[in-house]
């Protein structure tokens, strides 16, 4: 597979043509943003923790028949995909409250979720990521009711299969984000799967493993990402 033009370039990665038009390569940077941008940082190795976690993540769920579009890794950094038609909107499923849900809503920190939850936002860094539903989904022609129910479906679904994935490992998903696109019309998983798009944290000790230790300046953020790499791969 041949790397071709470089078609898009945003906060973590990096996108490329290929001589297949269907395909794509993605790139995983080292670095990292938050606050829509304004906060910044460079991890080393953060893009390799992540290619690799979000094969192994990817892998795992279409075992258990959730159509994503990963294809194969060539190198430490690079996986292709198929190209899909990204719908721009942010799946957040949540376990446990933290964050925003917590001021919004003022329910307990850390306090396990009866159901989990399931946010929409509109992927729009100038509108700030507006949350939606799928009313908005519909009447803005960003994808079809149908769609929506798959989306929804397949959301709860991957949160059931990565909850279980997650607890053998020692870590508690407490929440994260997904993005879907279609493919010649069929609906898959897109983007990655990572410390930069989920909260983990540590089953035993309640330790942040993941992006919010950059959000939150906590220190040991590369630490961190090799060591929910290292616990992922282990098993
Ligand atoms: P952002 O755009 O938020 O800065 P990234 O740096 O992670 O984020 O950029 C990756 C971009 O690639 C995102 O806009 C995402 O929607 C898009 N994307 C992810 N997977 C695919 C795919 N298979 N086909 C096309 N676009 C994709
Ligand atoms: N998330 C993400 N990209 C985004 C927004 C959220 O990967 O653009 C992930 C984030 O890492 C966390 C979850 O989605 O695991 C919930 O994030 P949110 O920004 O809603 O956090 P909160 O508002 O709770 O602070």
């Amino acid at each position: 597979m041949k790397k071709a033009k470089l078609i898009y370039e945003g906060k973590a990665k990096k996108l490329y043509e290929t001589d297949d038009p269907d395909r794509l390569i993605i790139e995983f940077k080292d670095e990292a943003a938050s606050l829509d941008g304004r906060k910044k940082g460079v991890f080393k190795d953060k893009g390799i923790v992540n290619n690799k976690m979000s094969e192994y993540i990817f892998k795992y769920l279409e075992s258990y028949h959730i159509p994503t579009h990963f294809e194969q890794t060539i190198s430490d950094r690079e996986m292709v995909v198929k190209r899909l038609e990204m719908i721009p909107i942010e799946v957040i499923v949540r376990n446990i409250a933290t964050g925003s849900l917590c001021t919004k809503y003022g329910c307990k920190e850390g306090e396990d979720l009866r159901y989990p939850i399931i946010e929409l936002y509109l992927k729009n860094d100038e509108l700030n990521d507006p949350m939606m539903n799928e009313y908005h989904a519909a009447a803005f022609g960003l994808a079809t009711p149908e769609e929506m129910q798959t989306i929804e479906r397949y959301a709860t679904k991957i949160n059931a299969l990565l909850k279980s994935f997650f607890i053998r490992r020692k870590v508690r998903l407490v929440d994260f984000k997904l993005e879907f696109g279609r493919f010649h019309g069929e609906l898959m998983l897109g983007d990655e799967i990572s410390p930069d798009t989920c909260r983990f944290w540590d089953l035993e000790t309640g330790e942040e493993l993941d992006k919010d230790r950059f959000r939150k300046d906590l220190g040991k953020v590369e630490e961190a990402y090799k060591e929910m790499l290292r616990r992922v791969l282990k098993l």
